[in-house]
Order: C-alpha cells, then structure tokens, then sequence
C-alpha cells in the first residue's frame, strides 16, 4: 500500500516535508528522535470542531482533553481558540492554568481524586466532574472547609459499548468510571441538597477512538434521559458534557470528520432539549481529533538486520511512543529521505528498549533501509509525547512546532540530569 499524503505533509526531491520544512533537515537540526507538530494541521482541526458548531440554535462549548497532549505551546493555542479543558489530575489542572484555558470550562475529570487534588479545584474554582459519592462527600467537606460553592456534574456511566479497544472503551458497566446507571438519581438527589455544591451538569465519556457516530447519539439520549429526572429534583441543568472520543483515520480506512460528527449530534441534542425546560450548552471534550494527526516522531535507524523478520532498529521505542505496544495500534510509517524509492522490501521497525515488545509497525513494505536513514511515524500527536516514560535510560527528545516555513522548539531534549532529577544520595550511602 503507497502512502497517501495529505496536508501538512508534501513530498520535494525525494523528502518527506511537513508544511514547508524538510523533516530531514529537522533531524539534522533538533536530532532525532523528534517530536513534529504542524501548526496548520492544529488549526485546521480546531476550526473544524468550531465550523462544525457554528449553526446551532443551542450553546456548545468544547474542552480539549489534555491527557492526549499536555505541551505548553499545544494547550495555549488551543485556549487561545476558545477552548476549555479537561484535566484529570492536580498536574493536568497545573498546566491548564498555566496555559490559560478559562476555568469556568475546566472541568476537572477522574475516578480517584485526593483531598490535596480536590482543595487545588475547588481553589482554583473550577468545575468538577465527579465519579463516586465518596468522592462527592470529599468534595463538600473541603467546600465547607473552604466556604466555596462547587460546582459539579456526576459522571453517568451509560452503559454503552462502542467498538474500539477495550482498554479504551469507558462507557461500559463493568468499567471502573462513572455512577451506575441505576444509581445516578439517587446520587443527584443526595448532592442537590447541599448548599456547598452548585449540581448543574450532566457528564460522560464512552471511549476513544470510537469511529462510529451512533453510539455518541445512543449517550445523548440516555443524558437526557437522566436530565428529565433531574429536573423533577429541582436541578436547573446548565450543561451536558458528551466527553471526547471521536477518533482519527490511523489507517487509512477513514473517521467521520468534526461536521459529519454534528450532524448527527446536534439533531439528537435538539431533540432532547425539546423535552426538557432548561436549556444546557452541549460540551464536547475532544483530545485526540484535536492533537493526533497534527504530529510526526521521526526517528533515525541505527541498525538493520535480517534475522526472524527484516528487522529495522531505530533510536525511538516504546519509551516515546507506546501506542503500538499497549493498545496494538497501528501508525503509518515511511522512510522521509526516500519518498520517491519504489517500496520493496517488508520490514518490521523496532525500537531500543531492551523489551521485545519494543515494536513500532509490523510488516510494512518499505524502500530499501539503511543505517542512518530518517523513518517518520504519524499521527502520534494524541497520546504520544504525553505518555512517554525514561524506560532504559532514555531521555525524551525534543518537540518542535512548524509554522509555514517556520520552526519553534516547544520543548529542548532531556539532559542527563533529567533522569535523576529529585533523587538524593543519602550521605550515609555514598
Ligand atoms: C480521554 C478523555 C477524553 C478525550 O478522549 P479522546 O479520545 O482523546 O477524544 C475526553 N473526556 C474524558 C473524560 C476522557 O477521559
């Protein structure tokens, strides 16, 4: 199967370019491993999440989950657009803060939060999306504590199983997320009579990489479903977050785009709100279809070997990308200084992690690969830097932001004083 490019990235004299830089020229200045992101391609996602939007006679409002990419640079030009956030820890509210995302929409997710996590939100006044009734009883002692008003939606588990990874499948009953189903009700008759809360939401989340519509309208209907119920209690609702998920063409094989997304949604929203009488904004927490295919690793082959298989080498593994070996998810790879060699040989790119589960593609038809050779893996912008680890030593490399024919480093490689950084030699040890 031949690579089919499309924007950001172009081919010239035989090299793979992002926007208008050579990602060979990139390695050659940043090094390699590199992270790569397309300024164009951010904003062309965003803004197909904000078109996609425009026409509704009801209020949306979207939170970018920061989990899928938590880059300074990343997070404010996406705030800068407009956007709110999710976080799911005290660092992810930490850097959303930092960022400037606008704390009346951050909501501030998770199904295991500490009393240390809940005072930073409830400080910072930020909404909270809660996940359990102890989590709740947590949240009101330090409201009190505080003398704040805290302003919450429970997490619904809706019970819905859409068709992706199950590691990545959170709206089913057994997972470990969201109130039951059978016990939502009570939780929000419980929560409204506190007067340190503010109940006005509805949340769920139902999966990742999900790239078929209908079960994000099966999760509309049932919000509303409990919506109706609610507002039997007295709860004016003032938004109905669907949580993100949409997911992104990995393989070639498509994902319904952000419009193709609203048109379905926003009828089923419409129609729910018909049968209510408050009239909630519509969140939708996209990270991945934000963030994934802006960004290319590139990485540089150290060795290439025929032994089980036609084994390639390269100097990025499961330390910077893991999505291959946690979830088997595939990434289309190509050799960037040789886009215009005919592909004749099957490789399979491995990384240095002494672990054989350092795999990176499998079996990928390939032209001729030597040592020394740049291979560039896309669609790592979602889940790749954010998940990375210094497994064996290694230090994570940089990241760069292309703009046009500009190119900005958003984050410097590691030092190797970044692999002990905060650890101490006591003195009776040395
Ligand atoms: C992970 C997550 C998201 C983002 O999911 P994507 O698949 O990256 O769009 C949104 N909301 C919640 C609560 C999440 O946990």
């Amino acid at each position: 199967m031949r690579l089919i490019l499309e924007k950001p990235f172009n081919v010239k004299q035989g090299k793979l370019y992002i926007e208008k830089v050579s990602c060979v020229e990139l390695v050659e200045n940043y090094g390699s491993p590199l992270y790569v992101t397309s300024l164009q391609a951010l904003n062309s996602n965003i803004n197909s999440y904000l078109n996609a939007f425009s026409k509704t006679n009801f209020d949306v409002k979207f939170l970018y989950a920061v989990k899928a990419n938590n880059n300074l640079t990343i997070m404010r030009l996406i705030a800068k657009k407009g956007f709110g956030a999710d976080v799911f820890s005290d660092g992810e509210l930490y850097m959303a803060l930092l960022a400037g995302f606008d704390r009346n929409y951050i909501l501030f997710n998770g199904n295991s939060k500490s009393d240390e996590e809940i005072r930073m939100g409830v400080e910072a006044g930020v909404s909270f999306s809660v996940d359990s009734i102890d989590e709740l009883n947590a949240i009101i002692r330090v409201a009190k504590e505080l003398d704040r008003v805290v302003r919450i939606a429970f997490r619904v588990n809706p019970d819905i199983s859409p068709e992706t990874h199950p590691k990545i499948a959170t709206g089913l009953k057994t997972s470990k997320f969201g109130i039951p189903w059978k016990d939502i009700k009570k939780a929000y008759e419980y929560a409204i009579k506190n007067k340190n809360l503010l109940v006005s939401g509805i949340h769920c989340h139902i999966g990742s990489q999900i790239t078929d519509i209908s079960p994000f309208v099966e999760a509309i209907k049932r919000m509303f479903d409990v919506a109706k119920e609610i507002e039997k209690l007295g709860v004016d609702i003032e938004f109905i977050d669907i949580g993100g998920g949409l997911g992104i063409d990995y393989e070639g094989k498509g994902a319904p785009t952000p419009s193709e997304f609203a048109e379905k949604i926003v009828p089923a929203f419409e129609m729910g709100l018909s049968s209510i009488n408050s009239q909630p904004e519509l969140w939708i927490e996209p990270g991945r279809s934000i963030v994934g295919n802006t960004t290319v690793l590139l990485t540089r082959v150290n060795a290439v070997k025929k032994a089980y298989k036609n084994f390639v080498a390269v100097d990025a593994g499961f330390n910077l990308l893991v999505r291959p070996a946690m979830y088997n998810a595939y990434h289309k790879v190509t050799v960037a200084n040789k886009m215009d060699e005919r592909e004749s040989e099957i490789y399979t790119i491995v990384g240095p992690i002494c672990e054989s589960g350092d795999i990176l593609a499998e079996d990928r038809k390939l032209p001729v690969v030597e040592r020394g050779d740049i291979i560039a893996i896309f669609d790592v912008g979602a889940y790749g830097f954010s998940m990375s680890s210094q497994y064996n030593g290694r230090r994570r490399c940089a990241e760069v932001l292309v703009d046009n024919d500009r190119t900005y480093v958003i984050r410097e490689r590691e030092s190797y004083s970044d692999l002990v950084a905060n650890q101490l030699l006591p003195v009776e040890f040395i």
